[in-house]
């Protein structure tokens, strides 16, 4: 009866053992016949896609460096190293504009390259969702709504940034490895950041020759090809009027 039950035993045992090996062998013919069509198999590396970026690209708008992988992209407000100190973007780390001003982009970037080499766009914003332009409205609830519009557009109103029609940027050196020194970082806020105050400010000593020739490097380069610049800060451009913005295309959400 032990000895019997024993047999029993053993007669399982080898069935597993040889089942497994089948199974194995059968992995492995599997893994042979994959090799074996190894050359026709085309292996497509698709970007992950979030969806703010796939809602602009629903409207239209396209993701810059697609057209000029030479353009550097650090949008600020997808990091906290921004006057609110929050990542208010997430997701969006690509910049994306309408089409024609994100081709008015690759045109400046261009003109910069052939005079100074070494020289590319970093860009710092472009388009940015009106929830986004919420959002910094309302993490300035402390200063009172007339005062906040020195420091963001009022989301009632929406800015040129939120058509896709806008962007922030400054130059950086390739050899130097950094951003040219402008006299102030990004979204300074004050006289200092003031194209319209820079030859009052140069006479004070408040900012140097350099730092205002540096501004003028982007600034050739971004109204060669179109772009109006403001009053107020230095790093931002329009391609078009806000009336042609709001006439052409609809606000990114
Ligand atoms: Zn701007």
């Amino acid at each position: 009866m032990i000895l019997s039950h024993r047999i029993f035993l053993l007669h399982i045992l080898l069935l597993g053992v040889w089942s497994c090996q089948t199974e194995k062998a059968d992995q492995s013919k599997k893994i042979d016949s994959i090799l074996s069509k190894k050359d026709s198999v085309i292996i497509i590396e698709q970007p992950i896609i979030s969806e703010v970026e796939q809602r602009m690209i629903e409207q239209g708008l396209v993701d810059i460096q697609s057209l000029d992988s030479t353009i550097m992209v650090d949008l600020k407000y997808s990091t906290t190293d921004n006057f609110v100190k929050t990542d208010v973007y997430g997701d969006l780390t690509l910049a994306y504009m309408q089409v024609k001003p994100a081709q008015m982009l690759v045109k400046a970037n261009k003109v910069l390259q052939e005079k100074y080499p070494n020289y590319r766009l970093l860009v710092y914003d472009a388009a940015r969702p009106l929830n986004v332009q919420h959002t910094l409205w309302n993490l300035l609830d402390s200063i009172p709504p007339q005062k906040r519009e020195d420091f963001v557009a009022n989301p009632t109103i929406a800015s040129i940034h939120n058509f896709g029609s806008a962007v922030d940027l400054t130059v950086y050196d390739l050899i130097n490895k950094k951003p040219l020194d402008m006299g102030t970082i990004f979204d300074f806020f004050g006289d200092l950041a003031y194209p319209r105050l820079e030859n009052e400010m140069l006479k004070e000593g408040k900012l140097s020759e350099e730092q205002v020739a540096n501004r003028i490097v982007l600034r050739e380069a971004m109204t060669s090809v179109g772009f109006m610049q403001i009053e107020t800060e230095w790093w931002h451009f329009n391609a078009i009027s806000r009336v042609r913005a709001k006439s052409l295309y609809r606000i990114v959400e």
